[in-house]
């Protein structure tokens, strides 16, 4: 099921590529994630690159690559995906006959601008978080907080692709808050207005690789085969418009203003080296057999840390960094990556290379790793104090939400998913 650790785990692996063996990099030389690049100012086409250090590797200027589709280096199988990171991976290490060629390939990232890592045809958001639903549930409705239906079935909704946009260095990915239709409860009627309850959401998300044909489920020792890799992703709410519109069909127009994904798609097999055994406490349901496989309760899970970090107005003009607001594990979900192949396509849905998976809201057991501000404020009751002293229930004009998330264990090499930045402007008029 999943892909196994090899030489190019090797934690005393180095490059020839100092920065790449800087201990802080997220992108050493056991990540090599994939992305989509061109040099400011280039009005051409995207061409796929690999982070390493803090460079770009060109892979069609290294000869590794002859077209520039990123579709069609998902689709492939497995087999030439773990040869192509073999070659990336001896290319880019100390002592490589081809470091000229290599070397003659890179450029500095702050001297590219990235795109969104693929074509994203189809978007869905999952759910994965007991925690997280277990919160908001109480919150939308105390007497009933998790629905019956929570242990048995990834609850997921179909988003928008449309409005998936990538971050990037500075404010990141730009949007005006949104308008929409706002209920206050006492209130006889709704209006249309900027939306006062503006939130980020903590998530993962997997860009699938091979397609399925419409018709042919995916099983659970196929899934992952589905799966190129994962980005951050930041899944901005508007909670008033949310609370008003969602029942019965759930999330719409709260939902699908923004989206953030980071331009990196760190792959399963650069993630091999820290997988986690799936548990489900023998006092909850089970998984149904088409949710369940061996390989998953042994190593379905992802151990990644997870963290959002706040940098506000006042912050930026006073040149203070930003703060970090919380870290959950990614390794909490109540659901695989796995899983949520295997359900998405258990009615024949077909799936498509490119198409994005959202995790759900990453939040962990205790108050304070809520991975929205709708959890870390209790519903906008109790206001968090940032250090510099201000507060927040929900975000303000000017505020910078940066996702951060990186894995570390014992025996391996810290690897890291870089940022996923965005800044939310004020409403248009
Ligand atoms: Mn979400």
């Amino acid at each position: 099921m999943s892909r196994l650790v090899d030489a190019s785990h090797a934690p005393d692996l180095l490059s020839w590529l100092e920065a790449a063996n800087d201990p802080a990099t997220d992108f050493p030389i056991q990540n090599l994630p994939f992305g989509r690049f061109k040099r400011l100012g280039d009005t051409g086409a995207w061409r796929i690159g690999v982070a390493i250090g803090d460079q770009v590797l060109d892979l069609g200027q290294a000869a590794l690559i002859d077209s520039q589709d990123m579709h069609q280096l998902m689709r492939q199988g497995q087999v030439p995906r773990q040869a192509m990171r073999q070659a990336i991976s001896m290319g880019l290490r100390q002592g490589s006959a081809d470091e000229a060629r290599f070397r003659a390939a890179l450029l500095p990232m702050e001297q590219v601008e990235m795109g969104l890592p693929c074509e994203i045809g189809d978007y869905t958001d999952f759910y994965t978080s007991i925690h997280h639903a277990t919160t908001v549930g109480k919150l939308f409705r105390p007497d009933n907080p998790l629905l019956p239906n929570y242990q048995w079935v990834p609850i997921g909704y179909h988003g928008r692709a449309s409005s998936v946009a990538v971050s990037a260095p500075g404010l990141g990915h730009a949007f005006a808050r949104p308008k929409g239709q706002v209920k206050a409860p006492d209130a006889d009627a709704p209006l249309l207005k900027p939306s006062g309850r503006l939130d980020f959401e903590l998530e993962l998300g997997a860009f699938i690789a091979r397609p399925n044909l419409l018709g042919e489920p995916v099983s659970m020792a196929e899934a992952e085969a589905h799966v190129f890799g994962l980005a951050l992703f930041n899944d901005w709410s508007a909670r008033d418009i949310q609370a008003w519109e969602y029942q019965p069909l759930g999330p719409f127009l709260s939902k699908n203003f923004a989206s953030t994904v980071s331009p990196w798609m760190v792959t399963l097999e650069a993630l091999a080296p820290f997988r986690s055994a799936f548990v489900r406490p023998a006092t909850q349901p089970q998984p149904l057999p088409y949710l369940d496989s061996d390989a998953n309760r042994e190593q379905g899970g992802l151990d990644i840390e997870l963290e959002v970090w706040l940098q506000t107005s006042q912050m930026r003009e006073r040149g203070q960094e930003a703060l970090r607001l919380m870290q959950a594990n990614y390794q909490d979900a109540y659901w695989t990556l796995a899983q949520l192949v295997a359900h998405h396509t258990v009615n024949g849905c077909n799936l498509r290379a490119g198409d994005l998976l959202g995790s759900g809201t990453q939040s962990g057991p205790r108050p304070e790793q809520g991975g929205s501000l709708l959890e870390l404020s209790q519903g906008g009751k109790q206001a968090i104090t940032l250090a510099n002293g201000e507060t927040r229930t929900f975000l303000e004009d000017g505020d910078t939400v940066i996702l951060r998330g990186y894995c570390q264990r014992e025996g391996f090499r810290r690897i890291g998913f870089g940022e996923c930045r965005g800044t939310l402007l004020p409403a248009r008029a």
